[in-house]
């Protein structure tokens, strides 16, 4: 690390990154990988390397998935009392609240994004989370049941069913919210008495290694939370080992297509959290100015990467222009810069080779005959940033409109008929979030049943909520995050007959 681009305290808070290069959890311990590779971890403001972790392979994931196995099946973390799993949950959130500074400057330095979404997001919203979680490990229950079995005279059945942990969790994630998407990952697999072994994304492991070592502090037994670093091989080694039972995978579609696939070869359990391109759909009657900062907030929020960024924004043709050219004018006053800077509104996406994707979506459209109302380029010489972009001459058959670009480029499109705007904004592969904006409450329920996607905001988008369960229908996912949903997902259900 470069310590001229960091003032002394952003140091002093990430005292885990005086060591640069670090080792996979596994076990209880920090541990060499057996691949000897190494990837270099890269703040995406300066493109300057900060760490190093390791590129593991097949054999570091087969420890890590052993150790799991054993803090399964041999300690006290299975068969611990749900109210000392609590405890220790509990504890976890403390934790995490106690070190926000120090995370939410990692993060920062990872991927670039605001102290503030850093803040609000992986600390605040995460430790919230584990809070919740905590609570259900006292609060897991079966039903009894009401037998009709035929049986000789004065034959008498009790049978009920009971929630038991799934087994050893292999929980693959994302770059965007490293802390937060890992968490609702562990914090529910924990609550229901599983084992995890984390493979955090190669561009911002170092969150996740902190946080295992701050789930040991809080009283995790050794073994029962692992994090292997590495790429597309570890994951693929972990999503495949038959030591795992069940996946949980947050990326995008192609990736979580090729790990369900895997999955169902094995019969392993999985869930699927997957990528978006999600409507935000501005009815004549809405509130202008609330559409314009809900445009924009849905889509420019940590550089749009955010699976459920409102990045097709449909607007009747009444309203079209001012919401428009509202969002326009709000991305042309935006401060681009660090992360770690307070006026900051919007920092860099997460890597190079994202920052080439996004622009390569950028002059794909252009070419495709779509007009930039505002940004399309770079936005400073250095570092991966990206002016905040609003397309429009858009066509519903263009890529920019048809696939995730997951950064700050809006496509906007006028419609003159509801039927007509809900078609298109079904007319999409993914189903992860939609909105609708508008003062008319009847408007509102009798669209939000005709919209294909997981979750539905009226007058709002993107909000997350603890208890609301969270994912995506058609290509969007398989299964919900978040909620009782979430825990119910890390059990089995065992239905018990006995004649009594
Ligand atoms: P990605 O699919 O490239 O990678 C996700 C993770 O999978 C990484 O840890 C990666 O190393 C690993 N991986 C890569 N190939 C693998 C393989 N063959 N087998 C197993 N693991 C493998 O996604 P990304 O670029 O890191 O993240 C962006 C995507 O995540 C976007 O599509 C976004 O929409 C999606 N996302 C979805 C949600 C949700 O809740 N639905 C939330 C956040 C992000």
């Amino acid at each position: 690390m470069n310590p001229k681009d960091l003032s002394q305290q952003e140091m002093a808070r990430i005292g885990f990154l005086s060591k640069r290069s670090h080792g996979n959890f596994i076990d209880g311990v920090f541990r060499e990988s057996g691949s000897g590779k190494r990837i270099d971890v890269v703040d995406p403001a300066s493109e300057m390397i900060v760490a190093d972790t390791p590129d593991s392979d097949g054999g570091d994931v087969d420890l890590a998935v052993g150790a799991a196995r054993r803090a399964l099946e041999d300690s006290a973390w299975s068969r611990m009392r749900p109210a000392d799993r609590e405890r220790i949950l509990y504890r976890l959130s403390v934790l995490i609240e106690e070190h926000g500074d120090e995370l939410s400057a990692m993060e920062t330095l990872q991927s670039g994004k605001l102290q503030g979404v850093a803040r609000m997001i992986d600390v605040g919203f995460s430790a919230e989370f584990v809070r919740y979680m905590a609570g259900w490990a006292t609060k897991l229950e079966g039903s009894t049941l009401q037998p009709s079995i035929p049986g000789p005279p004065g034959s008498k059945f009790h049978t009920y069913t009971q929630r038991e942990p799934v087994g050893v969790v292999g929980a693959v994630v994302p770059w965007n919210f490293p802390l937060a998407i890992a968490l609702w990952k562990i914090a529910p697999a924990l609550a229901a008495g599983c084992t995890v072994v984390l493979k955090p994304s190669p561009e911002t492991p170092l969150t996740a290694l902190r946080l295992a070592e701050l789930a040991a502090e809080a009283g995790l037994p050794a073994g029962v939370l692992n994090v292997v670093c590495g790429g597309g091989t570890a994951g693929a080694a972990l999503c495949a080992h038959p030591g795992v039972d069940k996946i949980s995978f947050t990326g995008s579609t192609p990736t979580g297509r090729s790990i369900g696939h895997a999955a169902v070869d094995r019969m392993a359990r999985f869930t699927l959290e997957l990528g978006g391109k999600s409507p935000m759909i501005v009815l004549p009657d809405a509130d202008p100015a609330a559409a314009v900062m809900g445009a924009t907030m849905g889509i420019f929020l940590h550089q749009g990467q955010v699976c459920a960024a409102s990045s097709r924004l449909y607007v009747h043709r009444s309203l079209y222009e001012q919401v428009v050219h509202g969002v326009a004018r709000q991305a042309e006053g935006m401060r681009v810069g660090s992360g770690f800077d307070a006026g900051t509104q919007l920092g860099p996406v997460v890597s190079r080779r994202h920052f080439d994707r996004v622009m390569g979506y950028i002059d794909g459209a252009r070419r495709e005959g779509a007009t930039t109302l505002t940004g399309g380029g770079r936005a400073r010489d250095a570092g991966c940033f990206i002016q905040p972009t609003v397309l429009v001459d858009v066509t519903p058959d263009m890529r920019v409109v048809r696939e995730e670009v997951f950064g700050p480029v809006l496509t906007a499109m006028p419609f003159d008929d509801v039927e007509e705007v809900i078609r298109q904004a079904n007319d999409s592969p993914f189903g992860l979030a939609a909105s609708v904006w508008t003062t008319n409450l009847s408007s509102a329920h009798r669209i939000v049943p005709r919209l294909k996607a997981g979750t539905v905001y009226v007058n709002a988008h993107g909000l997350l909520d603890t208890n609301m369960p969270f994912g995506g229908y058609k290509q969007s996912g398989f299964g919900r995050d978040l909620g009782r949903a979430a825990v119910d997902s890390y059990t089995e259900t065992k239905s018990v007959c006995m004649s009594v």
